[in-house]
């Protein structure tokens, strides 16, 4: 699809959880097409549930919300599970690979549901196999493991799987939730600058978290989540400890 001209768009958006405080309140947010943006905060602050909402695993309680030119608030949440398969590449905190499949099966799960992302790997240079081919190799996972079950790998390993199966495609919208949490330096930088690569080379708008401020200067604007976040500034004894 055309990208819009905005690929994030919040309008007096909040959220609660069934039993807990407010969790965000954000009066205004824009997230330009081709935009790669940083946000951080301390713990509690609302960072991951800002994701989920974006992505559509969770929907606000009021509020308007726009990802990509479409109205979430207006979805079903299967059809946002369509919306967030077709256009969202989603690198979790927790990854949620599937353990018993292969690192390559695990990789595929990123354009399968996706006509646009398919069409994409497809079209690449040696198909699908050898954009997952080049692309687990950019990540530094060897040929001769790819057939490996990913509940076999270490951590670190498990994160470079669910990147790859994140970028895959390149998808309109990547969204990374702590993702360089598990890494050292220079598997940091390194990771870095694949990530801002791939974006780069998609036309991919990236929306990614990270408490570690350090990470700021390579992105074209951060976004200070307690300041933005008024359920934050007011809740603060709560929801930022
Ligand atoms: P961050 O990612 O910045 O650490 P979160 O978005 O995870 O912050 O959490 C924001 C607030 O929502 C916190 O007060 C947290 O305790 C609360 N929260 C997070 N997940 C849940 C949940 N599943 N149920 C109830 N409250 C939650
Ligand atoms: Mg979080």
């Amino acid at each position: 699809m055309t990208q819009p001209a905005s690929a994030v768009r919040l309008r007096d958006v909040t959220f609660r959880w069934k039993r807990g405080p407010r969790a965000l309140d954000i009066a205004m947010l824009d997230i330009a097409a081709g935009e790669r943006v940083f946000v951080h905060g301390p713990s509690g602050c609302g960072k991951s549930t800002l994701l989920a909402l974006v992505a559509g695993v969770l929907s606000p309680t009021t509020g308007d919300m726009q990802v990509l030119g479409q109205s979430l608030s207006g979805m079903t949440s299967g059809g946002r599970d369509r919306f967030r398969a077709e256009h969202l590449g989603v690198i979790f905190q927790t990854f949620n690979l599937l353990p018993f499949l292969s690192i390559t099966d695990n990789v595929r799960l990123g354009y399968d549901f996706s006509h646009q992302r398919r069409a994409r790997v497809t079209a690449a240079q040696g198909g699908a196999e050898g954009a997952i081919a080049r692309l687990l190799a950019q990540l530094g996972l060897a040929p001769d493991m790819r057939g490996r079950a990913v509940s076999a790998l270490s951590i670190g390993q498990q994160q470079r799987v669910a990147v790859a199966r994140a970028l895959i495609g390149g998808p309109d919208l990547v969204i990374a939730d702590e993702p360089t949490s598990a890494l050292d330096a220079g598997a940091r930088d390194r990771f870095l600058d694949l990530l801002l690569g791939e974006c780069d080379a998609a036309g991919s708008t990236l929306l990614f978290v990270s408490h570690d401020l350090g990470l700021a200067e390579h992105f074209d604007r951060s976004i200070d989540l307690a300041q933005l976040n008024h359920a934050s500034a007011r809740d603060e004894d709560m929801a930022c400890m």
